[in-house]
């Protein structure tokens, strides 16, 4: 009986569309990953600034360490200088200048010793922030291993589903009505059979003429919609 075979084919269509959902579902799990995976770019990116502003902290310390050698170095051989001149007014210049290239090392000296300071502040921020990195990945990975346990889940369902699907379809006395079905269903999407309700398909929602809603109802012979080609069951 044709009105049978309609049945069994929604019946069919129920479980190829519960499989569509599954496999929906399945597609949707990389974007669970979309999250975690900013979160360690963000972690890994401030881990970055910490690093790079400790390198110029160090780069800018050798630099001022390379100038406070050379002030003392300066200094030394105003001092020999010093120890050769013979006037007071020589004498009294170089010393001055002595004076001012002292001055400037003591400022160094104590820019040097803030920066290696600031230099052990950096080494805690540095260990904190690969710290917190490290928390982001451990993340990542446990989130990515549930995304591969719950896709290896949802292929069982797919499989549950298709077993019956199978099955069901294997009652159908016309196969090429379940060809049909498919090839209508692959050419349409979503459904390949749809009832009428009133004078309706449900599948476009569009109205029949009233003598085809009479014959679809007679279960004589299979009709199609003429609006978007799906096969109809009253
Ligand atoms: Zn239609």
């Amino acid at each position: 009986m044709l009105k049978d075979d309609l049945e069994i084919l929604l019946k069919v269509q129920e479980m190829d569309t519960r499989m569509d959902e599954i496999d929906a579902g399945k597609a949707d799990i990389p974007k669970q990953l979309e999250g975690q995976q900013a979160a360690l770019a963000a972690a890994r990116a401030a881990a970055a600034e910490v690093k790079k502003a400790s390198d110029d902290l160090l780069k800018a310390r050798k630099l001022q360490e390379l100038e406070f050698a050379a002030k003392n170095a300066d200094i030394k051989k105003l001092q020999e200088q010093q120890y050769a001149v013979k006037d007071n007014n020589s004498f009294a210049a170089i010393k001055h200048e002595i004076e001012t290239r002292k001055t400037e090392a003591e400022k160094l000296e104590e820019s040097i010793l803030a920066a290696m300071m600031e230099d052990d502040n950096f080494k805690k921020k540095l260990s904190e922030s690969s710290a917190v990195v490290k928390v982001e990945e451990d993340k990542l990975k446990q989130l990515e291993a549930k995304c591969v346990e719950d896709g290896k889940k949802l292929d069982a369902d797919i499989e549950i589903v298709r077993k019956q699907r199978n099955e069901e379809a294997a009652k159908l006395g016309n196969a090429a009505l379940l060809a049909k079905y498919e090839e209508v269903r692959a050419n349409v999407g979503g459904l390949g059979i749809a009832r009428i309700e009133g004078s309706n398909c449900q599948g476009c929602f569009m109205n029949l003429r009233p003598q085809e809603a009479i014959d679809i109802k007679k279960n004589e012979k299979v009709i199609f919609c003429e609006t978007c080609g799906r096969i109809l069951c009253g």
